[in-house]
């Protein structure tokens, strides 16, 4: 490992070897054990860490490739990252591959550290919408919701149970830069249902025995509350019987569902339909 001067101001590390103690804490982040015992993520490409710092996150270490060196944005980066008192590696294309286990990584990634929103920190307003995913198993589907929950203007996300992880890797690639836009909260079924009997709102289920159709409600002006089903068991019954409606999205064919990321986004296009009016 080698220390040297680019544009950033600080040093910076250059690293060349997969059994460099830096390189295995990061490569680490691809299991949850050792995302929560870091309290840290990946994310990939320089966009994507741009619009992160920009929203506040706090950034741990910066990763680049060799070949970015001399890259304005990627040495602006670096400083900003130095200055938050971050780490910055510049690091072979083999390292690169390590990390993200991808060939033809990304020539930047940022390792962040994690962030949820506390439960109790959530007090919608009339016009907001939030999303309650009840056992989300999918890493693509978690990642698409919370993607199309930044499309929509929603507020944010709230987990439910045993969930997959949002900080993962493939989870936060499918987000495509939302997760630093869209607030999320983790919680448990008893907690969640406890919130949920101070929450001045609809509260809007989706079911497939739903018994209304989702284009026959007037979701209005209040704070609207979307639980979603996990994609094997759907909503199980102490959600469902705390939902004020359960809707059903009509299915003319074979299908015995719609995918849950789908399901989302049909929804939540139909409670923000006036919100996202065309402006003339
Ligand atoms: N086998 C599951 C069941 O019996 O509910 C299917 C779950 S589905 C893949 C995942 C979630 O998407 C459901 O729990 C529900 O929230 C939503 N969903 C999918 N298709 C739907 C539909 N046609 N009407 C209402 N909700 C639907």
């Amino acid at each position: 490992m080698s220390e040297h001067r680019t544009g950033a101001p600080g040093r910076v590390k250059e690293v060349t070897s997969l059994a460099n103690p830096l390189v295995k804490d990061i490569k680490a982040l691809a299991l949850k054990k050792f995302r929560d015992q870091q309290n840290a993520f990946l994310a990939e490409g320089l966009k994507l860490v741009i619009d992160a710092l920009d929203l506040g996150w706090t950034i741990m270490t910066l990763i680049f490739a060799k070949s970015a060196l001399g890259n304005q944005a990627v040495e602006k980066v670096a400083a900003r990252t130095v200055a938050a008192g971050g780490d910055v590696l510049e690091v072979s294309e083999k390292v690169l591959t390590a990390i993200t286990r991808r060939d033809n990584p990304q020539a930047v990634v940022g390792v962040f550290a994690q962030r949820f929103v506390p439960l109790k920190d959530i007090r919608p307003k009339d016009g907001d919408v939030w999303v309650a995913l009840d056992r989300v198993r999918d890493p693509g589907n978690l990642g698409t919701v919370i993607r199309t929950v930044d499309a929509v203007g929603a507020k944010g996300v709230i987990l439910v149970g045993d969930t997959t992880d949002p900080f993962s890797l493939e989870t936060v690639r499918a987000t495509m830069g939302s997760i630093f836009a869209v607030p999320v909260a983790k919680t448990h079924p008893e907690a969640f249902l406890e919130w949920r009997k101070g929450f001045g709102g609809i509260v809007a289920g989706t079911h497939l025995k739903g018994a209304v159709d989702y284009r026959s409600v007037d979701f209005g002006t209040r704070p609207v509350l979307l639980m979603m089903g996990n994609e094997q068991q759907g909503l199980p019954d102490n959600l469902a019987n705390t939902c004020d409606k359960l809707l059903r999205i009509p299915q003319a064919g074979r299908a015995d569902s719609l995918n849950l990321a789908v399901a989302t986004a049909v929804m939540l296009y139909e409670i923000r339909r006036d919100a996202l009016k065309l402006q003339e």
